[in-house]
Formats: C-alpha cells, sequence, structure tokens
C-alpha cells in the first residue's frame, strides 16, 4: 500500500518551508510596527461559531466546512477562516472589557480547511495570515488596515497589485439595496444557476459572487448599492475614498463585490493580482472588511470590528511566478574537518561549543575523506573551515580556512571552546583586507 497525503493538501518540506518563514517573519515585523500582537485560537471549533456567522447561503457553510461529530457527539468544524475563531475568542475571554485599549489588534497564522475542488492556488488545507482590530467604527482604522496590508504584499516584494473597494452599507441601506435587487433578479429567475435560484430568496446579495458565468452576466447589470446608501454609510464610504488618496493608494470601486462571507458592512476590500500564476486573471490574494455586529452575533457586546486574511500559498504563487528573490540562503559559519577516526570525539566537541558560542557548525558522519568533507563545507557555503587530524590533535590546535579568501591560520582549542569571538572576527576581518 502506498501512503499519500489527502487530496488538496501539500506537505511543505524543508527548503520550501525557509520562503513561509520569511514571508511569516515580514508579517511579524510589520504587525508589531502597527502594534498588532498575535492570538493563537484552536484549528476546530463548535460548527455553530462558523454556520452562524459565515452565512447560511455562503460556499463555505453549504459545501466547504470540514465538520464531524466527536466521540462526545459535538459537533466540531475545522476552521474554514479565522475571523469567527478570533471573534469567539474576543468575546468569551472579555476582550472588550474597560481597561483594554481600542482598537483591540490582534493577527494570526495558520492553516485553514475548505472541502474544495482543488486546483492552483485553491486547496483543502491552506494557510492565512490575518488581523482583526476590535472597537472602532472610525473609517480612519478601515483605511490604515488596508494600507497594512498594501504594505505587507509590498514588503514581500510585490507591486503590480490592484486594490479594489466597495461598500455593503449598514443594515438600512442593505434593506433598501435587498429590495431593488429582488426586483432586478426576480423576472430572471428562470436564467439563474440552480444555487442561485436558492440563494434568490434566502440572500440575493450572495449571488453577486456566484461563480457562474451566467449568473455573472445577469448581475453584471443589477442596480449598484453606491445607489441605496444612508447618509452615515455613504459618509462611512466617503471618508474611506478620501483617507485612501490622502495616502496615495490607488483603489478601484467595484460595486458588484460582496465577499464571501455574509457578516460583513461598510467597508470590503480585496487585493488582486494578475500574475501569470493564474493566467493572467485577476486573482484576490488578499481579502477583508468590516463586520460591525458580528461580536454580537457571537454573544459579545456592541463592537465593531475590521479585518483581512490573505491566502499564503497564492501568495507564494505570485511571489514564483514574478521572479520575485527571497533572501533565503543561510549559510554555513563553520564546516569543522576531521580527519582520521581518532578525532571525532573532539570534532563533536568542537561543533558543540561553537553552536553554544553562537556559530552554525557543521560535520561530518560518515567517516568520509577530507576532500568529501571541504565538498560539503563548500556546498553548505561554509565560512570557515576548521580542520583537525591526529597531529593537531596532540598538539592541542587546529586549522581554520577562511573559505573566500583562502587564508588559513592555526589556532588553539583552547581559543575555539572559549575564545572564538576573537579568533572569528580576526579572520573575517582578514576577508575584507
Ligand atoms: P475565492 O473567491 O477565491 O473562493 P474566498 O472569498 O472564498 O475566495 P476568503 O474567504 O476571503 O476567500 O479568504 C481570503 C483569502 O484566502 C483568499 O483571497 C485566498 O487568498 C485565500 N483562500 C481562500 N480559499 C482558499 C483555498 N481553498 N486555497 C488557498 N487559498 C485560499
Ligand atoms: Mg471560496
Amino acid at each position: 500500500m502506498k501512503y499519500q497525503r489527502p487530496k488538496g493538501t501539500t506537505d511543505i518540506i524543508p527548503g520550501e518551508s525557509a520562503k513561509w518563514q520569511y514571508i511569516e517573519g515580514i508579517a511579524r515585523q510589520l504587525f508589531k510596527k502597527y502594534r498588532y500582537n498575535e492570538i493563537r485560537t484552536p484549528i476546530f471549533e463548535n460548527f455553530e461559531v462558523f454556520s452562524r456567522t459565515s452565512g447560511e447561503t455562503s460556499d463555505i457553510v453549504t459545501k466547504e466546512m470540514y465538520d464531524f461529530f466527536d466521540k462526545g457527539e459535538r459537533h466540531i468544524t475545522l476552521r474554514p477562516e479565522g475571523t469567527a475563531g478570533v471573534v469567539r475568542a474576543y468575546v468569551e475571554n472579555k476582550l472588550y472589557g474597560p481597561e483594554i485599549q481600542r482598537p483591540f489588534k490582534t493577527f494570526y497564522m495558520g492553516p485553514m480547511f475548505r472541502y474544495e475542488r482543488p486546483q492552483s492556488g485553491r486547496q483543502r488545507q491552506f494557510h492565512q495570515i490575518g488581523v482583526e482590530a476590535f472597537g472602532v467604527d472610525n473609517p480612519t482604522l478601515d483605511v490604515e488596515v488596508m494600507a497594512m496590508a498594501i504594505n505587507l504584499l509590498r514588503q514581500c516584494g510585490l507591486h503590480d497589485l490592484k486594490l479594489v473597494i466597495n461598500t455593503l452599507g449598514d443594515a438600512e441601506s442593505r434593506a433598501k439595496y435587498h429590495a431593488a435587487l429582488m426586483e432586478y433578479l426576480e423576472p430572471l429567475e428562470s436564467k439563474l444557476s440552480d444555487d442561485s435560484k436558492e440563494r434568490l430568496h434566502k440572500n440575493p446579495l450572495r449571488i453577486l459572487d456566484s461563480k457562474d458565468r451566467e449568473d455573472q452576466e445577469i448581475v453584471a447589470n443589477a442596480p449598484s448599492i453606491l445607489n441605496y446608501l444612508t447618509d452615515d454609510a455613504a459618509a462611512h464610504f466617503d471618508t474611506v475614498k478620501k483617507l485612501l488618496n490622502a495616502l496615495e493608494i490607488p483603489f478601484e470601486i467595484e460595486t458588484n463585490m460582496v465577499r464571501g462571507l455574509d457578516y460583513y458592512n461598510h467597508t470590503i476590500f480585496e487585493i488582486m493580482s494578475n500574475s501569470k500564476a493564474f493566467g493572467g486573471n485577476w486573482t484576490t490574494v488578499c481579502a477583508g472588511g468590516r463586520y460591525n455586529g458580528l461580536v454580537e452575533q457571537l454573544g459579545g457586546p456592541e463592537v465593531p470590528g475590521i479585518g483581512f486574511g490573505l491566502g499564503v500559498e497564492r501568495l507564494l504563487l505570485v511571489l514564483e511566478a514574478e521572479k520575485v528573490d527571497l533572501p533565503l540562503d543561510e549559510d554555513l559559519d563553520v564546516y569543522v574537518v576531521g580527519i582520521g577516526e581518532v578525532t571525532n570525539e573532539e570534532t563533536l566537541k568542537m561543533v558543540q561549543a561553537l553552536r553554544q558560542a553562537g556559530y552554525s557548525a557543521e560535520r561530518d558522519y560518515l567517516g568520509r575523506k577530507p576532500k568529501g568533507q571541504f565538498k560539503s563545507a563548500n556546498r553548505m557555503n561554509a565560512h570557515l573551515t576548521l580542520t583537525i587530524g591526529e597531529e593537531e590533535l596532540q598538539a592541542g590546535k587546529a586549522n581554520l580556512k577562511n573559505m573566500q579568501t583562502g587564508n588559513e591560520v592555526a589556532v588553539s582549542l583552547a581559543d575555539v571552546y572559549t575564545g572564538f569571538d576573537k579568533v572569528y572576527q580576526d579572520i573575517v576581518e582578514s576577508e575584507k583586507e
């Protein structure tokens, strides 16, 4: 029997994982500057956390949930997205308390699970880096969150990006729009896809998000929500646009954009790439929006929120297609070359001491000849080699070689064990001369 990973999953093997760490590192540094702190919530939650919030007509809830009953008959779901679990944790840990700063800003990174048809950039286990900010309704925060997302992608090396925004207004705007949309869609009902026929009477806004070609043609002429906004909702959106301009962030307005989850309102946005990675089609790499009301839906007080989620696999696909060079190669500080079995114990002690002193160090474990060991040192881009044979061992010495310049010096083992910083500096200085 041949064992294979489950369909729609990948193994992120060493070499590949360095890219992940690089991106996660950039995200962590950037989030620190914006003062977002990490939250780690469970990878599974009670089914209702998602079914109640994502929307019963959303793709996630209707088709994509990985849910099961555990041995205690609890209905459990592997998280399909990050926000609902973070909001659940925000409420459960009372992170809205009076002593807690607003906005309460947090980020997460980790795997998400959706039962989808796997294809490039679409997996069953994928990874998101996301942020959430609670407690502030001011549109300035909406813009800051978008600016941070764009900064993150730019720092990863992406520049050909498109920011697309829309507003879903407040409840009153949506009620008015809902009526107008129904009036437009009902006469076209017979032409809609089966999914959208179903959505029509449950949640017609969802039809705007349909991936069906004919549905998309129909909604292209649908009324625009921008004509149904209340004064408050229009003012919120106007400020968002004004502040994006102030930050000189270009954007497009796409009035049919609704996002795949039901909990959004006011500002929603997607950052898209038309990279070769997606065959030149505009594809969303990062998406988010405001979700005032979600905290209450999960049993908390009336606290507004906004956030985004970025698909790491998609980001990596774009970076690869755009040939963005990620600085991944970690050179080796010292390769310890041992000549003959007699040196085995000493070379073990040497690599151990070097690592303890803060240097990366490697040695041979296969009993290879010096030539083979030097080959390895070269392959690992070792800066230095430290060679010891029987004679050196007797004399308490080793031979240190600068692999760049070819300079060699004898160093005492005592220095290797207790004063390697000085030894290292001396030889590295000689590199520069
Ligand atoms: P799509 O319309 O492509 O299905 P979505 O609306 O379902 O996207 P969100 O729920 O907003 O996506 O998730 C945010 C981001 O997470 C997406 O923009 C994408 O980068 C990534 N993402 C979502 N689903 C997957 C998946 N199955 N595999 C890989 N990445 C994904
Ligand atoms: Mg989807």
